[in-house]
């Protein structure tokens, strides 16, 4: 589907109605868009839209029904399903394409497609049944990590293989769905940029992230990360070439290990592409002059991309699930900028909103 020229007061479409969506669209309406949502369950962002559809990702007449009242089609989350896509970009264009959502939403095919562009990552092998993990233990080794090839999010989808594991069983409790087994990366710190490409291949990039997690979820990012200038550039260049060879339109996140060695220095590992905005670029809306929200909504809309440029150095983090009942004390704390999401059940390991802390220079 060929472009489509969008100017302010248009209608744009948004898969998926979690935070990230709800940030899209209170981005979008600040530059004159209206964002219309599709989501089969109810979220956070259907609070903040102009127009929302509560449908099944295959119910083909409520997709038509919203292709016909939107100029594009986004999303914020990779597991939206490919007939979904597919259906949608014979009508409207849907950014980033469904080719990108395709290669990221397979651990199996982004792997391939990394190495593909010399791009390096931990060492993997394709798992199809117990007696191939088997096998790819063998070669791999222990430890070593059995990953789902699709929908696995904040560590969910895999499994630590140790010495004495028993392999049938660890294949089966990931529901004994494809896979890969990757070896473990001995990192010392996780990093991920965050980056946009307009239609016209023009490329933005926010400063590197340092991300820490706890439990699998990431807990805070802090930015710029503590890098040598060759590792910044180094990880900028890798993330541009992602962008250029998916023909991206959008903001992407690259996640990234960083493996330091007292003879080779820093080396980055990429661990996965998430096509989409992503929660270590949360502390842009706050630290930086264009937030990635803002961003993607630009590059989709063919629009200017806008400036990465930071306020000062910034740290964010991540209200999950009983931290959000500080929102009170953080309301009063000078400096602190607090982000809620609006949901009701603070269970544990969901995320409820987040904080940013922006030190100027
Ligand atoms: P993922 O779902 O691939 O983002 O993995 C979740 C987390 O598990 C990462 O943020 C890392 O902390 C850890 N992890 C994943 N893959 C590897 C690996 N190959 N080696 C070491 N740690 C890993």
């Amino acid at each position: 589907m060929a472009g489509v020229t969008i100017e302010p007061g248009d209608t744009i479409g948004i898969l998926g109605s979690g935070q990230l969506g709800r940030m899209l669209a209170m981005a979008a309406a600040r530059l004159g868009i209206r964002c219309h949502i599709f989501c089969p369950d109810s979220g956070p962002a259907f609070d903040v839209a102009a127009g929302q559809t509560r449908a099944a990702y295959d119910d083909d007449e409520a997709l038509a029904a919203f292709a016909a009242r939107v100029k594009l089609v986004t999303y914020e989350f990779e597991n939206v399903p490919s007939h979904t896509a597919e259906f949608l970009a014979q009508r409207v264009p849907v950014l980033p394409n469904p080719r990108a959502l395709a290669i990221t939403q397979d651990r199996l095919t982004e792997k391939r497609f990394l190495n593909d562009l010399g791009i390096p990552t931990a060492p993997f092998l394709d798992v199809v049944d117990a007696a191939g993990l088997a096998r790819a233990v063998a070669q791999l080794g222990r430890p070593s990590i059995l990953k789902t090839r699709r929908f696995g999010y904040d560590g969910k989808g895999q499994a630590m293989i140790r010495e004495g594991s028993d392999l049938a069983a660890i294949f089966q409790s990931l529901g004994g769905s494809p896979s890969i087994l990757e070896g473990v990366v001995p990192f010392s710190r996780e990093l991920s940029v965050v980056a946009a490409r307009g239609p016209d291949g023009a490329f933005e990039a926010y400063a590197l992230s340092e991300n820490q997690h706890e439990h699998h979820i990431l807990s805070v990012t802090t930015a710029p990360a503590e890098v040598t200038s060759a590792t910044a550039e180094a990880a900028r260049s890798m993330t541009a070439k992602i962008a250029e060879a998916l023909d991206y339109v959008g903001v992407l996140a690259v996640e990234m290990f960083l493996v330091e060695d007292a003879g080779k220095g820093e080396t980055l590992i990429v661990n996965e592409i998430a096509p989409r905005v992503h929660n270590s670029g949360h502390w842009t809306t706050d630290g930086a002059v264009t937030s990635q929200f803002e961003q993607h909504i630009r590059a989709i809309c063919g629009w200017p991309l806008g400036s990465t440029a930071m306020h000062g150095s910034v740290e964010m983090r991540n209200l999950i699930g009983p931290d959000v009942h500080a929102w009170r004390e953080l309301l009063v704390e000078p400096g602190a900028c607090l982000h809620l999401y609006g949901k009701h059940d603070a269970r544990a390991g969901r995320k409820m909103g987040h904080v940013t802390r922006v030190r100027k220079p």
